[in-house]
């Protein structure tokens, strides 16, 4: 699967012939009995190599859901999903951690406490997922150093622990844990929800960085002006739903749902103060384009 924006990076490596992550059909239900209850239904969503696609709805729309199903966390109740062309839907427990060890589908939660571990120094949490495929710790520590590098940090972090860090730092260093393996899929959920609007900022332009490494994003956020800028794609999910998918200029420009139409009329209001001004730019850019 395609788009008109990955035509324009020609020299994305062309490894995968499908989509990285493809998801058909998926349908999760939580809880039993008469508790049962629907959060997905009916998705069906691709992200190729070098793409990343802004997931956008409000709180409860069933994200998070979709995400935890990606990195094998919920049980599907219907659908497939295919990760780089393997068939992961029937995956259990230990088929999932092989396929995390070997780094091929990463994650970014919101709160970067929960994707690093508090007791690891910076570098540790860089070397250690290298260290458990077997690269030799000299090599570990070089590619540990380079990634930070990719985050905007500088190596005198190296040696501290995530509580000596501030929010945003700590979230760059989840981001540069999170590609240190270089996966061929990173799913972000909020990644840039809890930050200030300056490194919130940085966060997206990292990532923006990032996209011509061939890595697949998925980019969650409720917040679709803060994404618009950084997706080449955009999913609405409403309810369970996905009810619009498109280039992000298309779905910006011409949204067709009417929840995507109240958060594209609302998404320039949603953002207040001066450091939020070039998240408005980049928002009316493509509103003009
Ligand atoms: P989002 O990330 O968009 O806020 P979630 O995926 O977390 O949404 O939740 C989608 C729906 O599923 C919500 O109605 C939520 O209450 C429900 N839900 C989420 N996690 C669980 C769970 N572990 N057990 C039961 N219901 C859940
Ligand atoms: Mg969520």
């Amino acid at each position: 699967m395609t788009t008109e924006t990955a035509d324009a990076r020609t020299d994305t490596p062309a490894e995968v012939a499908g989509p990285v992550l493809d998801i058909a059909g998926l349908e999760v239900r939580y809880g039993r009995g008469r508790r049962r209850r629907r959060a997905l239904h009916d998705i069906t969503l691709g992200v190729s190599s070098g793409e990343t696609v802004g997931l956008i709805g409000e709180t409860g729309s069933g994200k998070s859901t979709l995400a935890r199903a990606a990195l094998g966390l919920v049980p599907l109740s219907a659908g497939t999903i295919r990760i780089g062309g393997e068939d992961v839907s029937a995956y259990g427990h230990r088929q999932w951690r092989a396929l995390r060890r070997r780094g091929v589908v990463q994650y970014v939660f919101q709160d970067p406490l929960r994707s690093l571990d508090p007791d690891l120094t910076v570098e540790d949490s860089l070397t250690e997922p290298l260290l458990i495929q077997g690269v030799p710790r000299k090599e570990a520590a070089a590619r540990a150093r380079s990634f930070l590098d990719r985050v905007h940090l500088a190596a005198d972090l190296l040696e501290r622990l995530p509580g000596e860090l501030s929010g945003g730092q700590r979230q760059r260093v989840a981001v540069a844990r999170a590609l240190v393996t270089e996966p061929r899929l990173v799913i972000l959920d909020e990644p840039v929800s809890a930050l200030d609007s300056a490194n919130r900022v940085q966060v997206l332009e990292i990532l923006k960085e990032l996209r011509d490494t061939g890595v697949a994003l998925v980019l969650i956020s409720h917040d679709l002006g803060s994404v618009a800028g950084t997706a080449d794609r955009i999913a609405v999910l409403y309810r369970g739903e996905l009810v619009e998918v498109g280039a992000a200029r298309d779905v910006i420009n011409h949204p067709r749902h009417a929840y995507t139409r109240l958060l594209v009329s609302s998404a320039p209001t949603l953002r207040t103060g001066p450091a939020d001004r070039s998240e408005r730019e980049a928002l009316r850019a493509l509103l003009n384009a």
